[in-house]
């Protein structure tokens, strides 16, 4: 469906797709703070002329629609780019380093939200090739807080026009640049977060009888809480449980009063998730009991899993294969991380996937959030040649 004219075309703004990911990469913010980030997407979808710009949704969030020229039917197709950096001090000896100090675009948002804009830039010329409707979404906040898209959801963004279908993109810098990834199903786990507090009665460390020590409770409940994944989880299926915090005590001869436990749950699989918080509650609880002790559990849900829907993946993966090559169109493996992208795929049918930026000879190696990652910025034209494929083959509906 894309054209060499149209892989041509998106060639020749890569000059300029490369300068906006410089200004954003030296002008990085964090998360529901977005205003310079959001201000300069408007000015550039103002100078496109796109339609039905909406602004300050969920604080910095932007929308605008293009509508294609062809005729057929009208159907909606949003592509999503997320735009907040994280608080990390870069480390990079580059001419676009940061000039927030303390805030990078250390996770290449600031290439998700260029790589969209160079899709709109592409859409807007060849606006005759497609019929239907393309929502332009820049999302604040992807890593921070309750996340940007559940709220901009809430406030309508996937209708006014009903949106049909959902689409993004991520870089990976755990692939080669222009190495496209996608599957259908879950591809991102369910991340959530939990404190357990437990309360024993302190007392002198010579006299624990006297005492209920927490501390001899809570590595009880910490050992027994890897029995969620090996007793409990099918062993096809993914559990993690990690305790990554644990807080008590204050000197050598004092059994304390207090022991808090904090760490993380992921899952795929929304029973697994619910039997996980079930089982973690059920074991700190009776445990602390057993002991003579309580325990209080604070179980907070993050982002749901990410299921990219089968058809669309599979949609995904034949645009790629024609934008960028069979060589370089790939399977997408299962991460435990999470994406917010999660809310619009619960509520559309749609595909997420990532786009390989890694570039072992430009020394760009580093993993996301750490203060040397670095985005090969010869990836965004494979990023924009799929979108862009995505869009036309949805719109027309290819084979
Ligand atoms: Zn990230
Ligand atoms: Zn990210």
């Amino acid at each position: 469906m894309i054209t060499d004219q149209i892989k041509n075309d998106i060639d020749e703004i890569m000059p300029g797709v490369v300068a906006d990911r410089r200004h954003l990469h030296e002008h990085p913010e964090l998360g529901f703070q977005e205003k310079e980030t959001s201000a300069f997407v408007i000015q550039r979808l103002e100078a496109l002329g796109v339609d039905d710009i909406r602004t300050g949704i969920a604080e910095t969030g932007v929308t605008a629609l293009i509508h294609g020229t062809k005729p057929g039917d009208g159907k909606v197709v949003l592509l999503r780019a997320d735009m907040d950096a994280l608080p990390i001090t870069e480390e990079n000896d580059v001419e676009y380093v940061s000039q927030n100090k303390g805030v990078m675009h250390a996770c290449g948002h600031d290439a998700h939200t260029s790589m969209l804009l160079g899709t709109a830039r592409v859409l807007m010329s060849n606006r005759d090739k497609f019929s239907g409707t393309v929502k332009l979404l820049f999302q604040p906040s992807e890593e921070w807080g309750t996340g940007g898209a559940l709220p901009m959801i809430e406030q309508g963004v996937l209708e006014d026009p009903h949106v049909d279908a959902v689409f993004g993109q991520h870089v990976s810098s755990g692939d080669p640049t222009g190495e496209i990834q996608v599957s259908g199903g879950p591809i991102a786990a369910a991340a959530d977060s939990f404190k357990i507090t437990v309360q024993g009665k302190g007392g002198h460390g010579a006299s624990p009888h006297e005492a209920v020590d927490p501390i001899i409770i809570a590595t009880n409940i910490i050992s027994t809480l890897q029995t969620i994944v090996s007793r409990g989880t099918d062993p096809m299926k993914s559990t993690v449980v990690s305790v990554c915090n644990i807080h008590s005590g204050f000197a050598d001869n004092v059994i304390p009063d207090t022991c808090e436990i904090g760490g993380t749950v992921r899952t795929f699989d929304a029973e697994l998730r619910d039997k996980a918080e079930e089982r973690l509650t059920s074991i700190a609880t009776s445990i602390a009991a057993a002991m003579g002790g309580t325990a209080t559990v604070d179980y907070h849900r993050g982002y749901p899993a990410t299921i990219n829907d089968d058809e669309m993946a599979q949609l995904v993966r034949d645009a790629a294969t024609e934008a960028v090559g069979e060589d370089l169109s790939k399977p997408l493996a299962p991460g435990m991380g999470a994406e917010d992208f999660s809310y619009f795929l619960e509520n559309r049918p749609g595909a997420f996937w990532m786009v390989g930026c890694r570039n072992e000879e430009k020394g760009m190696v580093w993993p996301h959030h750490h203060p040397r990652f670095d985005v090969d910025e010869e990836s965004m034209s494979f990023g924009i040649k799929t979108m862009t494929n995505v869009v036309l083959r949805y719109l027309n509906g290819a084979e």
